[in-house]
Parts: structure tokens; C-alpha cells; sequence
């Protein structure tokens, strides 16, 4: 599932694609029911065609693209993405062969168009006048300067679930999912079934730096491609080539030479180093 840097990926792919960028107007799929929880594909397409895009930027998995004020009623500011599982923004000409599972689709006043793939259909579209709604449900962006070894400490001393489960917690940290929480706890040597509450400060500087070098090394490597995650032109990333630990059950540790394990943790299947990581 696409994480912070397969969702920054796209970011910086789009931008200059899109940045300036008028919306002609929009086409929803009949089929694509979840894709607007709070709307209708008519409602969507009024709301939204004949803005400019001002800006686009991430908040954790999500994409948030900033629209022009128009004069109608119907003026939101704010077109917030989420690709869940499999869904893609791709930008094409428009005279470009079709893509897969395209369950809507953005014409742009440049000859470019915005397709919006989904296999699976669990990705949402939503418009919001303010970003406040997306804000409470999110914790701060693990690569910025405001999130610090104290934040992380704070974040973990408060709970008593396993550190793996903490860390995936969007309303903790934003942007972390199963391959990058698993690949972070590696690299700091913690063993993900431990009680969050029980890491120490100096096992927290550690998780803390290996939290932003593997996001780092995803967004470098343009994200990772186990499935179905692909950029904004439909390539796919390189970083599942340099995962230490994720999906290598049964496979040699890159440090100690002991068997990688696999365990569910919180629900989610886990990786792990049972040598390295205490
Ligand atoms: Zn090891």
C-alpha cells in the first residue's frame, strides 16, 4: 500500500504537471461508489470544474490539492486524495492509449488529463473548505523539523500497545505503514512486539533517526513497488529492491546471518531480525 514516500512520490511528480492547471471537468464511474463518500459524481464534477489548481501537497498518505476560489456556492478549497490500496493518479494526454481501471478521470485545459485508477476501489476523493477535519486525525509529518526525539518519547511512553501498532497510528505519526514501520524498527534494533512504553530513550534516538533514513530511502528510491504502487506516469519504484527486513521471511539477515521472522502484530503481518532486534 502506497506510504509516505510512494504518495510523495506522485506529489512532486504532479506538481509541476498540474501546478496553474484549470479543471475542465470531471467523470466519475457509475461503479465507483466509494470513491466520493460525501458526494455525488454530479455534485463533485459542479464543485470542482473551472478551478485552477493552486498547489498540491502531503499530510501523511494523503494528497491535498489546494483549488482556485470560484464565485458559485459550490467553491471548496481543498481536494483531499486518498489511495488506499491500489489507486493511482496518472497524468496523461489525453490522446494517450487508456489506462486499466480507470474509474474517473479530470480533464485539464492543457490537453492533459488526470486518470484516476482504482482495482480495487477503496481510494476516496473528498472536498473540505478547511483542512481541520484532516488535521485531527493525523500526527505530525515524521520527516519535518517540528517532530523531534522528544515527540517520539512523548508518542511512546503514553501507550502500552506494541510499539509496531503505535507507530502505524496515523493520529501518532502520519505517513508510516506496514513496510517502512517494520524497516525503521530494524534499522533501530527494536523488536516490534514490544510494549511501547518500555523503549528507552536511547533505543527512541535511535528509532527516531531510522524513522527518517528509511523514509528518506524510499522517497530516493521513488517508492516501493510490492503490488500495484506506481508513480504518477504508471512506473513503478525501486525501493522494495533495498528493504532490509519487509517480505524477507525465511531470508538471511543483512547484519547477523539469522533466519528474517515473520509474526502479526496488532493485525498486520510483521518482519523482524529476532538476533538484532531486542
Ligand atoms: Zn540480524
Amino acid at each position: 500500500l502506497p506510504e509516505l514516500p510512494e504518495v510523495e512520490t506522485i506529489r512532486s511528480d504532479l506538481v509541476p504537471l498540474l501546478t496553474g492547471k484549470r479543471i475542465l471537468s470531471v467523470w466519475v464511474a457509475d461503479d465507483a461508489t466509494r470513491l466520493l463518500p460525501h458526494s455525488t459524481p454530479e455534485l463533485f464534477a459542479l464543485s470542482v470544474a473551472g478551478s485552477t489548481i493552486e498547489a498540491l501537497a502531503r499530510r501523511g498518505k494523503y494528497l491535498v490539492f489546494t483549488l482556485s476560489p470560484q464565485s458559485s456556492v459550490l467553491s471548496p478549497r481543498f481536494w483531499i486524495v486518498h489511495l488506499r490500496m491500489t489507486g493511482r493518479l496518472l497524468c496523461r494526454a489525453a490522446s494517450d492509449p487508456p489506462d486499466a481501471y480507470v474509474r474517473a478521470l479530470v480533464t485539464l485545459d492543457d490537453g492533459h488529463e488526470l486518470r484516476w485508477s482504482d482495482l480495487r476501489k477503496f481510494g476516496t476523493w473528498e472536498l473540505a473548505d478547511s483542512l481541520a477535519d484532516l488535521e485531527r486525525k493525523l500526527g505530525p509529518e515524521p520527516l519535518g523539523d517540528m517532530f523531534t526525539v522528544e515527540d517520539l518519547q512523548t508518542m511512546l511512553l503514553r501507550r502500552k500497545a506494541p510499539v509496531k501498532a503505535v507507530l502505524l497510528d496515523q493520529k501518532t505519526l502520519a505517513g508510516l505503514g506496514n513496510i517502512y514501520v517494520d524497516e525503521a524498527l530494524y534499522e533501530a534494533g527494536v523488536d516490534p512486539r514490544r510494549v511501547a512504553n518500555s523503549v528507552e530513550l536511547a533505543e527512541t534516538t535511535r528509532l527516531h533517526a531510522a524513522i527518517r533514513s528509511v523514509l528518506e530511502q524510499g522517497v530516493a528510491n521513488r517508492g516501493a513497488s510490492f503490488s500495484d504502487y506506481a508513480d504518477a506516469s504508471g512506473a513503478k519504484g525501486s525501493n522494495q529492491l533495498y528493504v532490509r527486513v519487509f517480505r524477507r521471511t525465511g531470508k538471511p539477515c543483512y547484519t547477523c546471518g539469522a533466519m528474517i521472522e515473520r509474526c502479526k502484530t496488532g493485525g498486520r503481518s510483521t518482519h523482524f531480525c529476532p538476533v538484532c532486534q531486542k
